[in-house]
């Protein structure tokens, strides 16, 4: 039994149906790559491994009607989500332009949208409620750790007090937020990512989504490995970690992934436990059943 607030049993409950969230790429680019922050972009940055259609071209439209006609029907309702790069990175006008056509789309019940924490200007963020007052709209918002230190040595860009301030920001909208994190981003070592926690647990965070540094082939975190500055978590250690971050967040909070997954085509390097998903999302499902953690059961408000 999963023991903890699992975001897919959420929106069942929600739409009364299950939802399938489908990844799209609307061509957005991100202002740590464009030369705006910085021209060479976050330590771990690949796109193809955090978003299966960063390489997907075409209009965001043919994409969504395409995985539609690919699901033959298993599904009712669908999510449009905009994940790879920076997608609230645009005018309003251009943002509009794409939003709209996908909430049109029959079947769509909502919309995702990922993007930076210093990406949310005045005017998006008017827009962006404008769209959740019209239907479900979650934004995902990349902090990665807590610690500001682990943030300036892997290039993000931004600091803590950035995604504090965005969370802020969009929940007195009434805007659904979800936290991206990693776990093992160096130089955080296994106790960093309690803080990171306790932070998400403080904060009007919905939703959480958690993934393990993966090495990239290209990345700067390659080179760092390929100079032994780096050694991946083991799957033992990153479920260590993961125990005792999840029981740390508040029980409401919804979890929208614990693991990422990647393989050699996508440029996976290491840990080779993220090309074997099933496995290891078991291991770490009866690591907490045999530890008898559940989601919240160290949270302290
Ligand atoms: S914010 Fe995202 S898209 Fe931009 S450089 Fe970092 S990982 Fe890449």
């Amino acid at each position: 039994m999963i023991r903890y607030n699992s975001y897919r049993s959420y929106l069942r409950k929600r739409f009364g149906t299950p939802v399938l969230k489908i990844p799209l790429n609307a061509g957005f680019s991100c202002p740590n790559r464009d030369g705006t922050i910085s021209k060479e972009g976050c330590s771990f940055c690949d796109n193809r491994s955090f978003s299966p259609v960063a390489l997907a071209g075409g209009a965001v439209l043919d994409q969504l009607a395409c995985a539609i006609k690919k699901d033959r029907g298993r599904h009712a309702a669908f999510i449009a989500y905009l994940q790879p790069f920076t997608n609230t990175y645009a005018s309003v006008k251009r943002l509009s332009e794409l939003y709209e056509p996908l909430l049109a789309v029959p079947g769509v019940v909502g919309l995702a949208v990922g993007t930076r924490p210093d990406c949310l200007p005045a005017d998006v963020c008017d827009y962006l409620s404008d769209v959740a007052k019209r239907t479900y709209l979650s934004v995902e918002i990349g902090l990665q750790s807590a610690n500001d230190k682990t943030l300036s040595v892997n290039r993000r860009g931004h600091d803590t007090a950035a995604f504090v301030d965005a969370v802020n920001t969009l929940h007195a909208k009434n805007i659904e937020t979800v936290a991206h994190v990693m776990i093992g981003l160096p130089p955080d070592t296994t106790n960093d990512a309690v803080p990171t926690a306790r932070l998400l647990a403080s904060l009007p965070v919905s939703g959480v989504k958690i993934h393990q540094l993966m090495v990239i082939e290209g990345t700067l975190v390659h080179q760092w490995y390929q100079e032994g500055k780096i050694t991946p978590l083991t799957i033992e250690q990153y479920t260590d970690v993961l125990c005792n971050f999840l029981a740390r967040l508040r029980p409401d909070q919804l979890i929208h992934r614990i693991m990422a997954d990647s393989n050699a085509k996508n440029g996976l390097v290491a840990p080779l436990w993220s090309g074997e998903k099933m496995k290891s999302l078991q291991k770490i499902h009866e690591a907490m059943e045999m530890r008898g953690l559940r989601q919240g059961s160290n949270y302290k408000s």
